[in-house]
């Protein structure tokens, strides 16, 4: 039995069997065929080629789509590399090459390909010209691409998974947990990641329990292999004794009763002691989800991620976008609805998209949207049409000035003005809001409150830029503290720059969730907390436990610390005197 320590990501105990994710880098067979098996090994390569040109045809017309209206993000060189690889797919002297090389030698397919497109690269290396020189690493590619699909890539093995798995993991990105067989995934445990990085994120939504940032833990598991995953304190035990097991089957039996127990507040208000209502809603990344978030009690959706609509291979039409809203609002029935326009860049890259060195200081969410009006547009129209169907808000992403607020107003009365004159109905009021993620909208938030109906605190990337921790990477992990001192005073003076115009201060980062952040939240005079559903009962039973003026004592406590471990030890004598510990 060994016990793996990392980062909690997603509460639950789990007893399952291991499944290790492929890597990408993956060792490519060598085998011997006969040579009746030739013309099979052949039509196994042309198959694996044109699913590798039409994966290419993807790509070229996502990346085209998603540059059209931006000159300065045009790039004629990713456009020759597209032309380039589909014309080797296609070339019939490569094709001739890899069958000729396969009847000299009669070894497996994935073999020759690599060794054909080898030779070819070596021989392009040693060339005098430049150009043929710089067509290497294409050869290289191209072979790589048909390689992948002769082999089955990672993306068809997560998609295809037909048992049920915990799954371990070196990094998998956030498409890739859109794209696995969910049902299939008891729990997930991956070497890379953080708490409030996009897989993070959507594996809470998704409510499978996960540990991150194991670092280089993965390769201590044995594929097949028992092991417990206790998401909740970030453990991963493997090969567990019989004294452990029975151990966590009981705990297994007790959190059923547990939440069973809590979901019965669901229909109560999120009232403290003293009479303060906040109000509880949900974040969600999928419109599916939206079907099940009466089982919590959420008063609404605080945070629809409308840019998982895009990874999920959707491709993001009017008419595709107008359907997945409606059908949010449609299943809240009459209860608000956050729709976050796109925050694409950083680590949510659609295929296409160019890759940049610093990318989360680079061409993210609005300023992706603000570049691109007639998606920007499409967007906002498809918002607005569904707004028929029931109260929708629309909230702009990392806002970092006055600026880029109203010029994204701007482009929302564009987007009004042409559905009028298209005669699309909308509904006369529909809030807008900021979010507040960077130090600098903080700084301008009085600014900014003149021109918004409600501000959305998104503490994950606030925490990221206020503190300068990625908050992708499990190295530096350690460094994310929302109980830091500047993190504190950066929240609290959002919600009074709020209260001072009179709008709703809202909060839909991942602190809004946690439990131990809930009495000091609530003495910071938050209004709206907006979490994974699952956890909305607990934050709930929190709320109705204790009193608005002692959290205001504890919050102005916690503001006059100096450190972010006073705060912490400070919360968690509070929670022991007021709520037996949490
Ligand atoms: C946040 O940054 O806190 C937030 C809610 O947005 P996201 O996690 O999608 O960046
Ligand atoms: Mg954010």
């Amino acid at each position: 039995m060994k016990t793996l320590s990392g980062i909690s990501v997603a509460p639950g105990f789990v007893i399952g069997k291991a499944f290790l994710c492929p890597e990408d880098e993956r060792e490519i067979p060598r085998y011997s065929i006969a040579p009746e098996k030739a013309a099979e090994e052949i039509q196994r390569f042309i198959t694996a080629a044109e699913e590798a040109a039409a994966e290419l045809r993807a790509l070229e017309t996502n990346s085209r789509y998603f540059q059209r209206s931006s000159p300065r993000n045009i790039n004629k060189e990713q456009a020759a590399i597209f032309e380039a690889h589909l014309l080797m797919l296609e070339d019939p002297d490569f094709h001739y090459q890899i069958k000729a090389r396969l009847e000299s030698k009669y070894e497996n397919i994935e073999w020759i390909v690599f060794e054909v497109s080898r030779d070819l690269s070596r021989k392009l290396m040693e060339s005098s010209d430049a150009y043929l020189r710089e067509r290497a690493a294409d050869v290289v590619d191209v072979a790589r691409r048909i390689i992948d699909c002769l082999l089955g890539t990672r993306r068809f093995t997560l998609t295809g998974l037909d048992e049920d798995v915990i799954l371990a993991a070196r990094n998998l990105l956030p498409s890739e947990v859109l794209g696995m067989n969910k049902d299939r995934v008891k729990a997930l445990v991956m070497d890379a990641g953080s708490r409030t990085c996009h897989t993070a994120i959507l594996l809470r939504s998704f409510g499978i329990p996960s540990v991150l940032g194991l670092s280089n833990a993965i390769r201590e598991i044995t594929p097949g292999g028992r092991i417990i995953v206790d998401g909740g304190a970030g453990l991963v035990i493997l090969d567990p004794d019989a004294e452990t097991l029975k151990s966590y089957e009981k705990k297994i039996a007790g959190a059923e009763k547990a939440g069973r127990a809590l979901s019965a507040l669901r229909n109560f208000p999120a009232e403290t002691t003293d009479g303060r209502l906040v109000s509880l809603k949900a974040n969600i990344g999928v419109s599916e989800e939206a079907a099940d978030l009466d089982r919590y009690g959420a008063e609404g959706i605080g945070l629809f991620r409308s840019e998982f609509l895009f990874l999920q291979n959707s491709r993001g039409s009017e008419e595709e976008q107008l359907e997945a809203y409606s059908a949010v609002i449609k299943a809240m029935k009459g209860k608000p609805v956050t729709i976050r326009t796109v925050d694409l860049g950083g680590d949510k890259v659609l295929p296409g998209m160019q890759m940049e060195e610093n990318p989360l200081l680079g061409w993210r969410a609005i300023r992706f949207s603000l570049s691109l009006p007639d998606l920007f547009k499409t967007q906002l129209r498809a918002i607005l049409r569904s707004s028929v169907y029931g109260p929708v808000r629309i909230m702009f992403p990392m806002i970092s000035g006055i600026e880029e607020l109203e010029e994204a107003l701007a482009i929302l009365d564009e987007a009004r003005a042409e559905c009028r004159k298209k005669g699309q109905a909308f509904a006369d009021t529909i809030e807008t809001g900021t979010m507040i993620e960077v130090p600098a909208a903080v700084m301008t938030a009085g600014i900014l409150a003149e021109k918004s109906d409600f501000f959305s605190i998104g503490t994950n990337d606030l925490v990221q830029y206020t503190l300068a921790v990625d908050r992708g990477n499990e190295k530096v992990n350690y460094l994310a503290k929302p109980t830091h001192p500047a993190v504190l005073r950066f929240i609290k003076q959002t919600i009074d720059a709020a209260h001072a115009k009179g709008i709703t201060a809202a909060m839909c980062g991942e602190l809004a969730g946690e439990p131990s952040a809930t009495a000091l939240l609530l003495g910071l005079g938050l209004d709206e907390f907006s979490m994974t559903a699952a956890s909305i009962p607990q934050i709930k039973h929190i709320i109705r436990s204790i009193s608005f003026e002692s959290s205001r004592a504890l919050a102005e406590e916690a503001l006059a610390s100096t450190s972010y471990r006073t705060v912490e030890s400070l919360v968690q004598r509070w929670y022991a005197e007021h709520l037996d510990g949490i």
